[in-house]
């Protein structure tokens, strides 16, 4: 019994300890289309119940208020991105809601919050900026912003104004009117902060052994594919095909790439492709060209600084494509073969079955790792297929194969 105890104990220093590192930061999140809407939300989770509290009552209000509203349009959107950053002393998260419908109506706003650790309170930005140098701050932003219909807002930003970002670099300021929102950002060198921002950011080592798998043309084949993450399940994954010795392609999301700087090395070193589903999930048939172009090279961006390699695939988001994409990108657009319907609320069993009923040589099939039913979906699908003969493969091995294929 006292053994039991005590290794329970140590069980929960070791999740505590863990729950610290980077690469098990979680994220919460919710993706859901259907006939008359498409809904992508992402937001941090940091493990202080207050933080989370507060973060997950707006976004379930925001979440609700979209699906009452919803019905009076077709095809309206829901978008919510976020920005994290979290030191020893602080925590600063700002979300961002953007809106749009069919008719083109488009809406943007960023709400933040600052927690301060040690007093277990919310900080304005009177509390991050010394007294004495507060009105030559004010000066600098009239001098960056004279739009005359925010002058009483700059004004009155002493009180209790908490709309802004932080990240290592840079202090980001958001001030909206009924008409429009502005954003002004200043490096930390222009105004020195009281609390100090530390740059805390490791680099790792380009990725060396990478895993290669044989692959064989005269063998039947499958691509499984996995949209939406990294998640803190994606991990789980990679554990399953490696136990397993085969591979997949993962759709990532650009904004996630940073906080899971290990996970997207992992994929990579485990001899799996990385592929590119935008930056936030936004509808990307909806967006214009120029904001297409973005919402790829951004994440192409991020994707090559961790792995040294840019993805050569490009999932739309809701599996959505037209001609704004297609000139958008040199990428190869890949949608799938196979759809299951993992994220929906069925048995993994049911997933697996959903899978087998329609395999067949060459197939794609789409999953998601944000769910940790696809997790055990996976593991009761993959013995299965290789019963049947088949061998799991990325993308580019699948292309590889047609290319054998074609020579003999
Ligand atoms: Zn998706």
């Amino acid at each position: 019994m006292i053994t039991i105890k005590k290794y329970l104990l140590i069980t929960i220093f070791f999740i505590f300890l863990t729950g610290c590192t980077k690469s098990n930061e979680k994220i919460g999140m919710i993706i859901e289309k259907n006939k008359t809407s498409a809904i992508s939300i992402h937001y941090p989770i940091t493990n202080i119940k207050k933080i989370d509290q507060k973060v997950q009552n707006y976004i379930q209000q925001t979440y609700q208020n979209f699906k009452k509203e919803e019905k009076q349009y077709l095809q309206s959107e829901l978008n919510i991105d976020y920005t994290y950053f979290s030191n020893q002393e602080l925590h600063n998260i700002c979300l961002t809601i953007y809106t749009s419908n069919y008719k083109d109506l488009k809406k943007e706003k960023t709400e933040c919050i600052t927690y301060h650790t040690k007093t277990k309170k919310y900080l304005y930005l009177k509390d991050l900026i010394e007294q004495k140098d507060w009105m030559n701050f004010i000066n600098t932003i009239k001098r960056k912003q004279n739009n005359q219909d925010f002058q009483q807002q700059i004004d009155s930003l002493s009180e209790k104004f908490s709309n802004f970002s932080l990240t290592n670099e840079n202090l980001t300021i958001f001030m909206k009117n009924s008409e429009k929102t502005i954003t002004l950002s200043f490096n930390l060198k222009e105004i020195p902060l009281k609390i100090e921002i530390k740059e805390n950011k490791k680099k790792e080592e380009a990725i060396s052994q990478q895993v290669d798998f044989l692959i064989d043309p005269t063998k039947p084949a499958i691509a499984l594919t996995f949209d939406d993450g990294p998640t803190q399940y994606t991990q789980e994954i990679l554990e399953i095909l490696k136990k397993e010795n085969v591979s997949a392609t993962f759709f990532v999301l650009g904004n996630k790439v940073d906080m899971f700087e290990d996970t997207i090395q992992k994929i990579v070193k485990s001899g799996s492709e990385i592929g590119n589903h935008s930056y936030n999930h936004k509808w990307l048939s909806r967006l214009s060209t120029e904001e297409i172009k973005s919402q790829i090279d951004k994440t192409q961006e991020k994707i090559k600084n961790i792995t040294g390699i840019y993805p050569r695939y490009l999932r739309p988001t809701y599996g959505s494509i037209n001609n704004r994409i297609r000139n958008a990108t040199d990428l190869n657009i890949v949608l799938w073969d196979i759809d299951p319907k993992d994220w929906k609320n069925q048995s993994p069993e049911k997933t697996v079955q959903r899978i087998l009923d329609k395999i067949d040589d060459g197939k794609i099939v789409l999953l998601h790792d944000n769910h940790k039913k696809t997790v055990k979906a996976i593991q009761l699908l993959i013995p299965k297929l290789k019963e049947k003969g088949y061998q799991m493969v990325t993308l580019s091995d699948m292309e590889e194969i047609q290319i054998l294929r074609k020579m003999n």
